[in-house]
């Protein structure tokens, strides 16, 4: 008997899932013990929790979960219209920014297509293709981060869309943007550039970049950032991408109605206004990307230079080292699924959490 499965395409059937961060409930229950006793550093989270105008934004939107958000978003593309200098028709509004990512590869991508990544990049870019039926084209990284030229090198006529992160992940590495404006210059008006931007927020002030400044002259250019990160969001699931109104007009066609919730919409927009909550977030991801390095490189720990919210240590055996830390309450993220296999990624957490990671790691290297 030939069942439905069996007769899904089979480009489907070889897509590898996603693999999420342990959540702590899980662990707790496999281990017994209190979700209180368990650290999770595993997603990238913010350790402060939401910003606290968002999360009272959230709270007073829920007397109205009767209805129907604003599917278009109004009030929340007018104030990033005024944060970035766009249009509003150069916005979508996404259920987290990776809603962005796949709605380019809906939009731009088909059979008989491609789309070009880096080899440790995030993995909803091949996700994405391969869910439309399209080819990604993976290229060999350089010190841990994206080669440019290579991936320029590698477009094809057939290739409609190239995905970069910067910062990426889960490596962590950086490209100056002098580079990236370098490389766009190159590449030819097929291609549609998505710049994944969800680490923006922690990058030193001096390597910072008004990138939707660019879109004048990149029409072709897709910016993604989220309020996952720094905004402390990832709960709500909201981001935005930022382009060309005709790149929009194709993406809002496939973007599913009222994609963004409704107390989604309100957190988003209130946590735009709040500045303090986000330099605090971004002074505590220093001191505790800082304390991370230096614990790491006590215990002989090679690491990967880092400009997000989290660190790749070279641990070895990860798998073995992975369980350990479990066994003690610690979860992190083994990124063998990334080509990582002596690595395991850290979320910076709280001076308290990352001590307790770096006394866990000690007790089981
Ligand atoms: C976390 C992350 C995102 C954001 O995901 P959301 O869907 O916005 O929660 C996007 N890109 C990269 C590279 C990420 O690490």
């Amino acid at each position: 008997m030939i069942t439905c499965c069996d007769l899904a395409p089979p480009h489907v059937r070889a897509i590898a899932p996603y693999q999420p961060g342990k959540p702590i409930s899980e662990l707790a229950r496999e281990l017994g013990l209190a979700e209180a006793d368990i650290v999770k550093l595993a997603s990238n989270e913010n350790p402060l929790g939401p910003s606290p105008l968002a999360l009272a934004a959230a709270q007073d939107a829920l007397h109205d979960l009767a209805l129907y958000p604003d599917g278009a978003g109004f009030a929340l593309k007018a104030k990033l219209s005024e944060k970035f200098g766009v249009a509003a028709n150069q916005i979508v509004l996404s259920n987290g920014s990776n809603d962005v990512l796949d709605m380019a590869a809906r939009a731009f991508l088909s059979p008989g297509t491609s789309s070009v990544h880096s080899e440790h990049a995030f993995a909803v870019y091949p996700i994405a293709t391969q869910t439309v039926g399209a080819q990604s084209i993976v290229v060999p990284a350089r010190d841990y981060g994206h080669d440019l030229a290579a991936m320029r090198a590698a477009i094809r006529d057939d290739t409609r869309v190239l995905w970069i992160a910067n910062p990426n992940n889960p490596t962590g590495t950086f490209l100056p943007w002098a580079e990236i404006e370098a490389f766009l210059e190159t590449v030819p008006p097929h291609v549609l550039v998505v710049l994944d931007e969800a680490y923006g927020e922690y990058l030193p002030p001096a390597e910072r970049c008004d990138t939707a400044v660019w879109l004048t002259r990149f029409p072709n250019l897709l910016i993604s950032r989220t309020f996952s990160k720094a905004y402390g969001l990832a709960g709500l699931r909201v981001g935005y991408g930022l382009g060309h109104p005709e790149v929009i007009d194709l993406l809002n066609r496939v973007r599913h109605p009222f994609n963004v919730n409704l107390p989604a919409l309100a957190a988003a927009e209130a946590a735009l206004d709040d500045a303090e909550f986000l330099a605090r977030s971004y002074a505590l991801n220093a001191a505790g990307m800082a304390q991370l390095v230096a614990g790491l490189a006590e215990l002989g720990i090679e690491t990967v230079p880092s400009k997000g919210n989290f660190l790749l240590a070279k641990v070895g055996d990860a798998a073995r080292i992975n369980t350990e830390l479990l066994k003690r309450g610690v979860i992190v993220r083994p990124v063998a699924n990334y080509g990582l296999p002596e690595f395991l990624r850290v979320s910076v957490g709280l001076a308290g959490q990352n001590a307790r990671f770096l006394g866990a790691l000690k007790a089981c290297l």
